[in-house]
């Protein structure tokens, strides 16, 4: 099939290169000129499993396109997917600038019918104005002969293993009450269809909020976590264990139940604020919503308080080694980071970052530019060199088994504030190291 997909972030460029490497032949429009010329010279501008090689494959036999001609990718695909940005508007709510200003460039260039398919994050009835966008621009165009439809089709990619999600995905959620937009989504998605039925289709509302119930229900779950792990450091019990048991019962499970420093990145912060504006829009009160994130929000302070306090407020001048910038493993995301909000503490309080990150440091650099109290470090090693202590903010698997003997030498204060609950407490005192977590009592 001819599809052509708007945005080429995170959810369009993964998609894209998942829907090309099954066969389908696919335009990615971008108004980042840049990126696309990138993307064109074989630079892949993020980092994800596997997706380097896909795109790279993919691009070489033909069968993905980067352009920024929207007028061409328009012409090319049946399908039109919108995979474009919805970042928090000022007010908490999403932005809808960038969907809306595709829409009008979809009802500006079509010449023929097409299926407009949503894959961003949108709050309920964003496919009703997409929709009313396209045909205000086909009237004014005199085109109002064109026919074209719109249907929701979230997406559930996880950063970090996005390609695998896609290629694998648990489930295709269509929002269509069309049975010709139905069968068109059925043949796009069918390779990825074949063991089991995995598609599920709604009603167009039910599945644009389907992607908001979906994250609001995991972001729950780790702020309910942390508030746990919190409360459990008050009464003196070990949240590592609790997790252990609650997790065992198959009603609780044992994902998404870890205890941390909060959840980041580009979706839950902003899914979880955009729910609550929506309620408040119809006068509801998201009690719960509203707890989820204020909890959040504290969580990201809880290991700067905690290196305050072993420091006895006094961090003016003292240099900490940081392992770990992105807001999880596995990528190189770094929006709405636990890690920031702890960095930026740390600065505010006169104290340097020795940081070091697998995928981040580029993405670090971008952010915060030269400063004379960051110093971006190539190994996780060169990090420690005569820190006065280690803070862990990012689960990295090369994080997980140091020698905490060379940790102890390059450290100038054998102490670890560890935000992801990485050791073994009886390990590391076994070492002569301190040992801070989360939730958990210091041995
Ligand atoms: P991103 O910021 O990585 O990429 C968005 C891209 O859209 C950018 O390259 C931007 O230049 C481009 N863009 C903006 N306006 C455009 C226009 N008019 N025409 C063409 N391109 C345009 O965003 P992302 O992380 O891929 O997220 C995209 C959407 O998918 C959001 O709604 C997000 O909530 C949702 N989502 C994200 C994830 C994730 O893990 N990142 C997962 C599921 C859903």
């Amino acid at each position: 099939m001819n599809l052509t997909v708007f945005g080429i972030g995170y959810v369009g460029l993964v998609q894209a290169a998942v829907l090309a490497e099954v066969g389908h032949q696919v335009v990615c429009v971008d108004i980042d000129a840049n990126k696309v010329e990138r993307l064109n010279q074989g630079f892949v501008p993020i980092f994800e499993p596997g997706l380097e090689s896909l795109v790279r494959e993919n691009h070489a036999a033909g069968r993905i396109k980067f352009t920024t001609d929207a007028a061409a990718a328009v012409r090319h695909g049946e399908i039109q997917m919108i995979a474009v940005g919805t970042p928090p508007g000022e007010d908490g709510s999403a932005d809808l600038k960038y969907v809306l200003a595709v829409a009008e460039t979809i009802g500006r260039e079509m010449e023929t019918t097409k299926i407009v398919v949503g894959k961003s994050t949108v709050p309920v009835g964003t496919c009703e104005k997409v929709k009313a966008r396209i045909a205000e621009t086909l009237k004014k165009r005199g085109r109002d002969d064109l026919s074209f439809d719109v249907a929701s089709n979230p997406e559930f990619l996880k950063e970090g293993s996005a390609v695998a999600d896609c290629m694998k995905p648990d489930r295709i959620i269509v929002g269509t009450s069309s049975e010709a937009t139905e069968a068109v989504m059925r043949e796009l998605y069918a390779p990825f269809n074949r063991n089991h039925e995995k598609m599920i289709v709604m009603d167009v509302r039910s599945a644009e909020f389907t992607k908001y119930a979906a994250n609001c229900m995991l972001a729950t779950k780790i702020s309910f976590m942390n508030e746990m792990a919190n409360l459990a450091e008050q009464l003196g019990a070990d949240i590592e264990e609790v997790r252990k048991g609650i997790g065992s019962d198959p009603r609780i499970g044992y994902h998404f139940i870890y205890p941390g420093l909060g959840y980041g990145g580009s979706c839950f912060p902003k899914d979880v604020r955009a729910l609550i504006k929506t309620a408040e829009g119809v006068k509801f009160d998201a009690k719960l919503l509203r707890a989820v994130e204020e909890r959040n929000n504290d969580q990201k302070s809880v290991l700067f308080d905690k290196v305050h306090r072993y420091f006895k407020g006094s961090l003016k001048g003292k240099t900490f080694a940081l392992w770990g910038l992105a807001f999880k493993p596995n990528t190189d995301d770094m929006r709405e980071a636990p890690a920031r909000v702890l960095m930026e503490a740390l600065w505010n309080a006169g104290a340097t970052v020795q940081a070091y990150d697998p995928e981040a440091m580029q993405e670090c650099q971008a952010i915060y530019g030269q400063r004379d109290d960051l110093l971006l470090c190539g190994t996780k090693e060169a990090a420690l060199r005569g820190a006065d202590a280690l803070l862990i903010a990012t689960e990295w698997k090369s994080f997980r088994a140091p020698s905490f003997d060379a940790l102890k030498d390059a450290l100038a204060t054998p102490v670890i504030f560890d935000g992801r609950n990485l050791y073994d407490p009886k390990v590391v005192a076994r070492h002569g190291i301190e040992y801070h977590s989360i939730g958990r009592i210091a041995a």
